[in-house]
């Protein structure tokens, strides 16, 4: 049988938009040493039992913790006629569906800080934990998706970029408000969504730590956790987001996320596609549930290496 999460890459590759949203997971030079891991259902040990006291604490949560899903949405919104980049559009229609399906299968929504706090040990994880995630910053993130969310008592996961804020079709400030009132969570999406692994040392600062700090100023919140545009990072990056004082950092390489013995910064995605029907989400869920984290290739897409 195939491997749904290679299929699932490729296809995110060949039809999602290079625009403003997370399109594909790009290089992986961490991916050998995050992967070994070996974190997952499966609850495999590390290979190696580190010395220091907070090395064993995620080596510990790397082994015990559950892999819970993070599903990446975009605009929540039908396409406008002949959008090149329909894909990245969830109707509220569908969406209001695939949210009623996850609370009839027995799903709960938690914030990623929540999630956070399972993998740590800190608190305890309710049934079938989800975190629904949903990227840049659009309008209808607060119009559509949020009425939904709410009927339903669950948070959302907003990855903000900053230079969205206030934009036509972005969120204005207020909505953001809206959201965190309403129990959201704001993550770092950078200011101008490029690819990180194009930037000087100066313009990684200011994309990964100073957004953070703007959206800590702007809205009165601490910012845990960083989503890197398009899913693009690499060893700098990396540096550059653990550096910035961030818990963890979502990517867009599919499959339910789960720590690792390094730590949380490369943590999956399921990409929720513009036609996928309920059952569909639920089925691909059910097998992210049970094929653990696989090692993605060294460099992302495969075809694009040769
Ligand atoms: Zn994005």
């Amino acid at each position: 049988m195939p491997d749904r999460r290679w299929i699932l890459a490729v296809l995110a590759t060949a039809l999602l938009p290079v625009l403003a949203g997370c399109r594909r997971p790009a290089h992986h030079p961490a991916a050998p040493k995050r992967r070994s891991a070996g974190a997952s259902a499966s609850g495999a040990a590390p290979p190696s039992a580190p010395k220091d006291t907070a090395a064993a604490r995620r080596a510990k949560a790397a082994a015990v913790a559950p892999p819970i899903p993070i599903l990446m949405y975009h605009v929540i919104a039908a396409p406008p006629p002949h959008y090149p980049w329909w894909r990245l559009f969830v109707t509220p229609a569908l969406f209001a569906d695939q949210m009623a399906a996850l609370q009839r299968a027995g799903y709960h929504a938690i914030t990623l800080r929540q999630a956070y706090a399972v993998w740590t040990g800190r608190a305890p994880a309710p049934a079938r934990p989800i975190v629904i995630s949903f990227d840049d910053g659009y309008q209808s993130q607060y119009t559509a998706a949020l009425p939904v969310l709410r009927r339903l008592g669950w948070p959302g996961l907003l990855n903000l970029q900053v230079g969205r804020i206030g934009v036509s079709g972005g969120l204005s400030r207020a909505q953001v408000r809206g959201l965190l009132a309403a129990g959201w969570e704001v993550a770092d999406h950078t200011v101008t969504h490029p690819d990180l692994t194009t930037l000087t040392p100066a313009a990684l600062v200011r994309e990964v730590g100073g957004a953070r700090r703007t959206l800590q100023r702007d809205f009165g919140i601490q910012v845990r956790f960083f989503c890197y545009p398009g899913g693009r990072y690499n060893a700098t990056v990396l540096a550059a987001v653990r550096h910035a004082g961030f818990l963890g950092a979502t990517t867009t390489w599919p499959g339910a996320a789960a720590p690792r013995i390094d730590g949380w910064w490369t943590l999956d995605r399921v990409r929720v596609d513009a036609n996928e029907s309920p059952a569909r989400l639920l089925s691909a869920l059910n097998w992210y549930a049970h094929h653990p984290p696989a090692p993605p290739p060294a460099a992302f897409p495969p075809a694009v290496r040769a």
